[in-house]
């Protein structure tokens, strides 16, 4: 046996699962497993993008000026209190490096997005889970969970894989309630679908003790290029700046993501088309006896009678090429998360649906 083994906690960490991308054997797949933008990144991304190519023998810049000053000047930000990571995953990262270690506790909601778990243990932290009130954040509980050794909160706002949010006098009751050394942690990855809501940009403001955490990949297309941010109180920003690489985002991935959120007009298509087909995508699978709760996100969490169900749907659905995802990891066995698609792609979904609860199994 070796002698050389690893940090505390680090073996707990069960490895992630990303959403599946193809199935054996069946063609034309359509994949509704990831939450991805269906239409992708805006023309002006793309040719930022294209254009970067010319300049990838030069460092990237290390403060990540102009991103910050676009992101500012879009949602209206102090972009002194902004910093950009690998996708908001690096600005979780780096919150629980910062914040948690062995000892102290972490807390994410009952069916919480995976990342909070697998952070909070890299660090030798202790998770702690706390349950939502019928899939919906429930703000007494984690005030009730609280302790001496409370250092982060976790809450997403929508919530994935739920698709459901609390208001933001509940966030603000809950900044208000925690424990003197406890930071709120706001992930607001689908704030933007989201209409008139800030993602808790006026609570981070208002308070010490509120970070935001926000992402390119979900409504800007870009998932794959990795870009998130983080906007908190200027004391956590100067920790996580820290911590950050100086060339932790590359040049292409800095001047893509500017031109991205430059692009209002894309974001905001985008959006109403989701707003939209989500309705319409609900509304289907209802009709075919498949509830969901009202969602605020880019997909929506299909509720079926068991596990068994859940389970025979997801195998009809993949035979027919489409691919969704499970989420008995995140507590929801009888529940397929299913991203909102094109609209042939939600006909498609809805159709599918309808077969296998017709018996089409
Ligand atoms: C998709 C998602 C993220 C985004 O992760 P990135 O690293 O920015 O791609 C963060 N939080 C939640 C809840 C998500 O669903």
């Amino acid at each position: 046996m070796t002698k050389i083994t690893p940090q505390p906690g680090i073996m707990d960490i069960a490895l992630y699962q990303g959403g599946a991308g193809h199935v054996e054997g069946v063609a034309n797949v359509v994949k509704l497993s990831s939450n991805e933008n269906p239409f992708g990144p805006s023309e002006a991304a793309k040719e930022a993008f294209r254009k970067a190519a010319y300049e990838l023998h030069r460092y990237p810049s290390t403060d990540h000026g102009q991103l910050r000053a676009a992101i500012g000047e879009i949602h209206g930000l102090d972009p002194a209190r902004i910093v950009c990571g690998v996708g908001s995953d690096e600005i979780i990262a780096f919150l629980c490096q910062g914040y948690a270690g062995p000892g102290d506790e972490v807390i994410h909601t009952e069916h919480g997005f995976a990342m909070y778990r697998i952070s909070t243990l890299a660090n030798g932290a202790t998770p702690v889970e706390v349950p939502e009130r019928e899939r919906v954040t429930d703000v007494d509980a984690i005030l009730a969970a609280c302790t001496e050794s409370t250092r982060l909160v976790f809450v997403a706002n929508p919530n994935n894989p739920t698709g459901t949010m609390i208001g933001e006098a509940e966030l603000r009751r809950l900044a208000e309630g925690l424990p003197d050394r406890a930071l709120l942690v706001i992930d607001g990855a689908y704030a933007e679908y989201v209409e008139g809501y800030d993602g808790g940009a006026a609570l981070v403001e208002s308070r010490d003790n509120v970070v935001m955490t926000r992402t390119f990949s979900k409504l800007h297309g870009l998932g794959g290029l990795r870009v998130g941010w983080g906007y908190g109180p200027a004391h956590v920003i100067d920790v996580l700046n820290r911590l950050r690489g100086p060339f932790n985002l590359s040049h292409a991935a800095l001047v893509t993501a500017e031109a991205a959120i430059r692009d209002t007009a894309w974001a905001a298509k985008c959006r109403e088309d989701n707003t939209r087909l989500r309705a319409w995508l609900a509304e289907a699978l209802a009709e075919h006896g498949v509830p969901s709760d009202t969602s605020t996100a880019n997909f929506i969490l299909a509720r079926f009678g068991s596990r068994d169900e859940a389970e025979a749907c997801d195998t009809y659905l993949q035979s027919q090429g489409l691919i969704v995802r499970k989420v008995a990891g995140y507590n929801l066995p009888n529940c397929l998360r299913i991203t909102v698609g094109d609209e042939a792609a939600c006909r498609r979904v809805a159709h599918a649906v309808g077969q296998f609860k017709g018996g089409a199994r």
